[in-house]
């Protein structure tokens, strides 16, 4: 029983029937293209070379999830630095907010990972393997799903889905440990050799699946395009005042009549478009802004000796025949509420201490005695080194001249983003303590400035427990 027509438009990717259609874009090789490929070639050396770059003997960008630390240019963000977080975060997004407002979806067409993977590096592929546009839909067609030069295609797919994928994993676990997994037998690292296979899986079937329909169903950021967006904002647009009404070009005949308008309704647009869309539609949340249909339509008007632009960069309100105001409300506020919070940011960032110093007392028994009845105290002293560099930590004792301080593994060497515990062991005389306690305080230094007073409790014998001694 075949299912029933449907009475309203369905999406681009579905056929009629509720089945996937899958799309096949045909290539135009304009000028917008070009600058996109260069661009696309420039953040694809990028991606593959970041998780190498150091900067202060750090990665350039380590997403450390499990220990919830995050390293970016050579600073590194631990489970505490919940401001400077919040702060970046916020900055983010605002940034975000701003570069929608003023250039559209700028990101998803030039600079986003799937578009660009998919069109300058798995796509292109598959146009060479399967004999471009023609071959791939005439495969289709034919259910030629094992088709020789497919599987071929898939093989190529799955070799790159692996860089890619392990790549991708750098940026989280670090190309030290990368390399480890990678040379290590799955015996030996069976959870990671698991990580490994399901990443690169999941890339394979994005890339060879899953496709626009990340952009279409996966990503938020399409939707949000309807609040982000104003009537001034960068989009890719048809211009219907001047293509309408349209007119199929007539061999021999005048492509249009006087009352017609440029657009020869050839279909290039919609040919070209990597999620399926008629532009000429109007503003889509499927249009990703990655400016084929700009590109083919720049062609066929050429070939009919129209001018350029029928479908170009513009904004609504450049459509309806008003200039663009590129100042406005939100792009005022945005950069305004940016400079406050990523200031805020750098501020924060600046002034943060160089180090988290935690100071703990010993478990158990308070405190213990030399043979000649001074007291011992045992004290924890967690350093954890936020500077950009090595650091060697030391501890001295202010407010207590009498007292002796033990510390066998001081000074302390940590490099940049590590933590380490010592014990120090603080000798008093017992006639120190008054009411059981001696109040002093602990000075932890580095060797580049670095200065931190903490007062600090001892405990010992109170009067009670030293007269009683003294009559034994
Ligand atoms: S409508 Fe044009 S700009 Fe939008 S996704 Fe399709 S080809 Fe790209
Ligand atoms: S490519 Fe240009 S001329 Fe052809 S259908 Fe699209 S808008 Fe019309």
């Amino acid at each position: 029983m075949t299912a029933p027509a449907p009475t309203e438009r369905v999406l681009a990717t579905l056929n009629a029937d509720g089945s996937r259609r899958w799309i096949r874009p045909k290539l135009s090789k304009g000028k917008l293209w070009q600058r996109r490929r260069s661009v696309a070639f420039g953040l694809m050396v990028l991606f593959l070379a970041i998780p190498h770059f150091r900067l202060n003997g750090k990665p350039l960008m380590l997403l450390d999830l499990p220990r919830r630390e995050f390293t970016l240019f050579g600073t590194t963000f631990l489970p505490t630095d919940t401001l400077l977080l919040m702060l970046l975060g916020i900055s983010l997004l605002i940034g975000i907010f701003l570069l929608t407002a003023l250039y559209g979806r700028v990101w998803c067409g030039w600079a986003c990972p799937q578009t660009v993977y998919m069109e300058f590096l798995f796509r292109p592929i598959e146009r060479w393997l399967e004999g471009g546009w023609g071959g791939s839909r005439q495969m289709d067609k034919q259910r030629q799903h094992f088709h020789p030069r497919r599987l071929a295609k898939y093989a190529i797919y799955a070799v790159l889905a692996a860089i890619l994928g392990n790549t991708f994993l750098a940026y989280f676990v670090g190309t030290d440990a990368l390399q480890h997994w990678m040379l290590s037998s799955p015996y030996e690292e069976p959870v990671p050799f698991v990580a490994m296979a399901v990443v690169t899986l999941m890339v394979f079937l994005d890339f060879t699946w899953f496709r626009e329909q990340t952009c279409l169903v996966a990503c938020p950021y399409g939707r949000w395009q309807a609040v982000l967006l104003d009537k001034q904002s960068l989009i890719v647009a048809y211009d219907p005042a001047r293509g309408e009404p349209r007119r199929a070009p007539k061999k021999g005949l005048p492509i249009a009549g006087a009352s017609a308008g440029d657009c020869v309704d050839c279909n290039a647009c919609v040919n070209t478009c990597p999620t399926g869309i008629d532009i000429r539609d109007g503003l889509q949340m499927e249009c990703i802004h990655c400016t084929q249909c700009a590109d083919a339509c720049d062609t066929v008007m050429r070939k009919v000796g129209k001018p350029e632009g029928l479908v170009r960069y513009t904004s609504k309100e450049a459509l309806e025949g008003h200039i663009r105001h590129f100042i406005r409300p939100r792009t005022v506020l945005y950069p305004l509420a940016f400079a406050l919070f990523f200031g805020g940011f750098i501020y924060a960032l600046e002034t943060k201490s160089k180090a988290d110093v935690t100071i703990l007392g010993a478990i158990g028994q308070p405190f213990s005695r030399e043979p000649d009845g001074s007291v011992v105290n045992q004290v924890r002293v967690k350093i954890a080194n936020r500077s950009n560099g090595v650091r060697r930590y030391t501890v001295e004792l202010l407010d207590a001249d009498d007292a002796k301080l033990i510390a066998p593994e001081l000074p302390l060497t940590l490099t940049n983003g590590k933590n380490a515990a010592t014990s120090l062991f603080i000798i008093m005389p017992e006639s120190a303590f008054h009411n059981g306690t001696h109040r002093m305080t602990l000075r932890v230094t580095d060797d580049a400035g670095f200065s931190q007073l903490i007062p600090w409790r001892l405990r010992g014998p109170d009067e009670h427990e030293r007269e009683s001694r003294e009559h034994k």
